[in-house]
């Protein structure tokens, strides 16, 4: 419990930190991209010229990539959430759809989905699309040769409170989180990645956070991790099986 609040508290505070560079590097990053977009857009520019200008708009696109990511994380900590009934089987295939249109999902991985039932949940649709995003993302980001990716979808009864609870279950047969770095990958800017921002992981923690929902972690090195997610389901709508 007491890691919890520290957790969360830390989180708070880079979100806060994270929000204020954001808004200082926006403006700047909107005046070089328009600047390139014109160097670019003259139809007489030699080859290197137009190299060199797809490099800086490849660098602007990442450097706006970054800024969501921090945008996200202030969001747990700032926003109020806009709750209505989301069919969690639909936000998935909907995450599902966009990576493939997006190359995230190659060839080599296949991947499958066990609806038990299609519950709803009453959360906020973006932030729960955001969570499911970065928690696939980094599923077949930990399989980059290619491998299985299993997204399962079920009702449980709540662990205390005796509620209906809903669980998505992220599992892939990627490398696996060695045991010595578990306890950090929720940590902002955490990452075992080249290209990583360490981000991911503690949007989603905030978000589920808020959400009033909780994540569990099991992994086995060179056999796959299975991220769990719980969340309240709606109550006020009947549960479709
Ligand atoms: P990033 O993806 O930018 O590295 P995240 O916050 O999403 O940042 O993840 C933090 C770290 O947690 C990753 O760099 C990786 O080491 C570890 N991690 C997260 N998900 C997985 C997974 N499914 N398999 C293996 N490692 C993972
Ligand atoms: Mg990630």
């Amino acid at each position: 419990m007491e890691e919890h609040v520290q957790r969360v508290e830390r989180l708070a505070f880079a979100g806060r930190i994270a929000s204020e560079i954001a808004h200082e590097i926006k403006n700047p990053l909107a005046a070089m991209s328009g600047a390139v977009q014109m160097l670019g857009s003259g139809g007489d520019s030699d080859p290197l010229q137009s190299k060199l200008v797809n490099i800086v708009k490849r660098e602007i696109d990442r450097i706006n990539g970054l800024i969501k990511d921090f945008l996200w994380l202030a969001k747990g900590v700032h926003t109020t959430e806009n709750l209505e009934s989301v069919s969690l089987c639909a936000v998935i295939q909907e995450i599902l759809t966009l990576l493939r249109a997006r190359d995230k999902i190659s060839p080599a991985h296949r991947v499958h989905t066990l609806f038990e039932s299609n519950p709803s949940c009453l959360v906020d649709s973006h932030h729960i699309r955001q969570i499911l995003w970065n928690i696939i993302l980094n599923a077949l980001e930990a399989m980059p040769e290619g491998g299985d990716l299993t997204i399962g979808v079920s009702r449980c009864g709540a662990r205390d409170s005796g509620k209906d609870e809903v669980r998505v279950e992220i599992r892939d047969t990627g490398e696996g989180i060695p045991p010595d770095i578990r306890d950090r990958v929720f940590e902002p800017f955490f990452t075992t990645k080249q290209k990583g921002t360490g981000l991911g992981l503690g949007i989603v923690y905030q978000l589920v956070e808020k959400a009033g929902g909780r994540i569990e972690i099991s992994s086995h090195e060179n056999a796959g991790t299975t991220f769990s997610l719980f969340f309240p389901s709606d109550a006020s709508f009947p549960l479709a099986n």
